[in-house]
């Protein structure tokens, strides 16, 4: 009888969903092989602390640096990493690069002591109570705090309510890690799950943040955000910024951090070295900008 309708199932299958399937096991298997034969790489972006444009800090982003294909952009391949379960080494691999990395800059002064590496974890990761061990592990190894890292987490993952989850991020808070919401905004979190959740700060998502100057709401919905985040005691970071005139209304209501193509598209390593250096950089952020993106 369940072969019956298992067969049955399958006959709804049309061939598009069958191809999407086949796809997202292609795509596993050679993220397998990326993995395991070099193929991943971390960009970083920087973020700035806007008045004085001091570099606080940059996130690492995954880029798949394909044999044939060329670099393959996260949104390309984390979703299928989330739903197999392969999150789990890919996610540990950035975790340990990036901090590796980090270690190795401040030893050659190349960032300031307090500056920061932010890591997205998916909610998976979050899942998994191995998590904060492992960051433990890997800060122990490089000789860093867990003050010079933040996790940038979903709002899903707030939303979603597992006893697990909270835990892993209770023992992450414990360790000194920062745990910001990313792409805050965009999902259906509501005042209420900052406040019961662990959480350090907030990243406003750059959909709200594409509209000042010319859109009203976007204003007004990032005036929100401030007032709420500072009444919780939240860090506030703007992504996506793109214009001096966007980084001037985003300073006037009070955000103290920015991160967008202003001052830097993502850039591979050796690149964000040369051109970070002093830790200073210019208003409009002029030579970052220049940089070749990744
Ligand atoms: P995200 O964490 O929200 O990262 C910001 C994305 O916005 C990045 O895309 C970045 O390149 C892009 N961006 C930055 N500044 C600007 C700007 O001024 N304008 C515009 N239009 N875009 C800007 P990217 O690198 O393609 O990453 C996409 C998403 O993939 C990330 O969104 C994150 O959710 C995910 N991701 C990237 N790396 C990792 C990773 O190591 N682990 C996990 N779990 N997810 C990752
Ligand atoms: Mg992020
Ligand atoms: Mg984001
Ligand atoms: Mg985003």
């Amino acid at each position: 009888q369940a072969k019956a309708e298992g067969r049955g199932g399958w006959v709804l299958f049309d061939s598009t969903m069958h191809d999407r399937v086949r796809d997202r096991i292609d795509i596993e298997l050679a993220l397998r092989h990326a993995l395991a034969h070099d193929q991943l790489r971390l960009a970083y972006q920087p973020i700035v602390r806007m008045s004085g444009a001091r570099l606080a800090g940059v996130e690492a982003l995954i880029r798949w640096e394909h044999p044939t294909k060329g670099t393959i952009a996260p949104t390309k391949f984390i979703p299928v990493a989330e739903e197999t379960g392969l999150i789990t080494d890919l996610g540990r691999w950035v975790m340990r690069e990036g901090l590796r990395q980090l270690a190795e800059w401040r030893q050659n002064d190349v960032v300031a002591d307090d500056f920061w590496l932010s890591i997205n974890v998916s909610p998976r990761q979050l899942r998994d109570p191995r998590l904060s061990g492992e960051l433990a592990e890997a800060l122990v190894e490089h000789g860093l705090d867990g003050s010079s890292v933040m996790l940038e987490i979903t709002e899903s993952v707030m939303v979603d309510g597992s006893q697990v989850t909270d835990q892993v991020m209770a023992d992450l808070r414990g360790l000194g890690v920062r745990l910001v919401v990313d792409d805050f905004g965009t999902g259906f979190s509501a005042l209420g799950y900052l406040r019961r959740h662990p959480v350090t700060g907030v990243k406003i998502d750059r959909a709200f943040v594409g509209g000042l100057g010319t859109n009203p709401e976007d204003e007004e919905i990032v005036r929100a955000v401030v007032a709420m985040s500072s009444a919780l005691g939240l860090s506030v970071v703007a992504e996506g910024v793109q214009t001096q005139s966007q980084r001037d209304v985003l300073q006037a209501l009070g955000v103290v951090y920015g991160q967008g193509w202003l001052w830097g598209r993502p850039q591979d390593p050796e690149t964000f070295a040369r051109l970070r250096r002093p830790a200073t950089i210019g208003r409009g952020g002029a030579l970052a900008r220049d940089a070749e993106p990744i």
